[in-house]
């Protein structure tokens, strides 16, 4: 247990949970009453101030069971028809939970390319971010019919990570079947101990995890560990908590037994470093209102904007200079340089004119800007 639990003081957390939660294979139906109690722990986060994103498995399994399909119909084909059809289900069971506590849902459907392409990652970011201030709960999953990959049990404790990072929360937390991780497997090791706290995944852990018989929640431990070094990295802290039981986030807000990946950076400094490693593709010259804006924290705007250079693309890393050509921040331009040259100068409200379509509102986010 972390001296200091995590969820106490969090701002932003993405709740991943898995399809063993949401359906009750014998009773060939969605838990209703578990994910009941999920809301109402949902609804309790909020009001705590913090915003919520949800990425949630089960349109496979819940599509099977709604077309009658045997469990072991493996067909990637039968799978992908079975999580469209069990998607809209699933999302519709989420927006009648919450509703009783007056939350509006979200369907959010992504594959992991949308994470490491640079443009469909500012997209996702600007998307899931606009949710969260409009106080909607994106509920999240793999798009399954686009999915090109065969689609694995576990893919799910990946792309919570990187909604994680994308979204910039300060916590993530896969519900699982097991609470936490363990030395050796619990259920035939009376010597396995329980890790509370985490500070690296070392690759005796992971050789652990990938062991026979491993401690493994049913989507296994690896893809688990898989999705902590990326939370890690984006400065994410990251639990595996008990899910199969009512009111799980209470329970693990109350000092529940779990395991803690702690990375030594918060998100703010992770984006930073991220941003700043980055190779920059163009210089963009500012004026001095701008650069006065930039120092007290604001976006960069189009309008303080005076001179590009470079062949960049929106999402790729550009230097902001002063017009002395002194370097002042680096950061992740929203438009083509192509667009961006049509803008240079002009204030928001007349972009439509210029460029045809209303446009993105800031050149550089503050998000996605580093001060130099
Ligand atoms: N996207 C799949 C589903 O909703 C699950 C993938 C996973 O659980 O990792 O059924």
């Amino acid at each position: 247990m972390a001296p200091l639990n995590p969820l106490k003081n969090c701002k932003r957390l993405v709740i991943k949970i898995g399809s063993a939660l949401l359906v009750d294979s014998e009773k060939h139906a969605l838990r209703r009453d578990w994910l009941a109690s999920l809301a109402k722990d949902i609804a309790m986060l909020r009001d705590r101030g913090t915003d919520v994103l949800i990425v949630s498995s089960g349109s496979i399994a819940l599509g099977r069971e709604i077309l009658n399909l045997p469990k072991d119909a493996q067909q990637v084909s039968q799978s992908q028809a079975a999580a469209a059809v069990g998607q809209n289900a699933l999302a519709q069971a989420y927006q009648e939970v919450m509703l009783p506590h007056n939350i509006t849902t979200a369907q959010v459907l992504l594959t992991s390319e949308d994470g490491e392409d640079r443009r469909r990652y500012l997209n996702t970011q600007a998307t899931l971010t606009t949710l969260l201030d409009m106080k909607v709960v994106p509920i999240i999953n793999e798009n399954d019919t686009v999915a090109t990959d065969e689609i694995r049990f576990g893919d799910n404790d990946r792309l919570a990570a990187q909604v994680a990072v994308m979204a910039a929360a300060d916590v993530l937390v896969l519900l699982s079947d097991v609470d936490g991780i363990y030395t050796a497997n619990p259920k035939n090791d009376p010597n396995a101990e329980h890790i509370g706290l985490i500070n690296e995944v070392t690759a005796d852990l992971e050789a652990m995890a990938s062991g026979a018989g491993s401690a493994g929640a049913k989507g296994g431990m690896i893809t688990k560990l898989m999705a902590a070094k990326t939370a890690m990295r984006g400065g994410v802290k990251m639990s595996i908590g008990i899910g199969d039981i009512p009111h799980p986030i209470s329970n693990l807000l109350n000092g529940a037994k779990t395991s803690w990946f702690v990375p030594q950076n918060d998100p703010d400094n992770a984006r930073k470093n991220w941003i700043t490693s980055m190779k920059p593709r163009g210089v963009i010259t500012i004026d001095d209102g701008a650069v006065s804006a930039l120092q007290r924290g604001s976006s960069l705007l189009a309008a303080g904007c005076a001179q590009i250079k470079g062949e960049f693309n929106r999402g790729d890393a550009v230097d902001v200079v002063d017009v002395s050509g002194q370097i002042l921040a680096r950061g992740l331009v929203a438009y083509d340089a192509f667009e961006a040259l049509k803008i240079l100068g002009v204030k928001s409200n007349n972009f439509n004119h210029h460029l045809g379509y209303s446009g993105r509102g800031a050149f550089i986010h503050r998000d996605n800007l580093v001060m130099l």
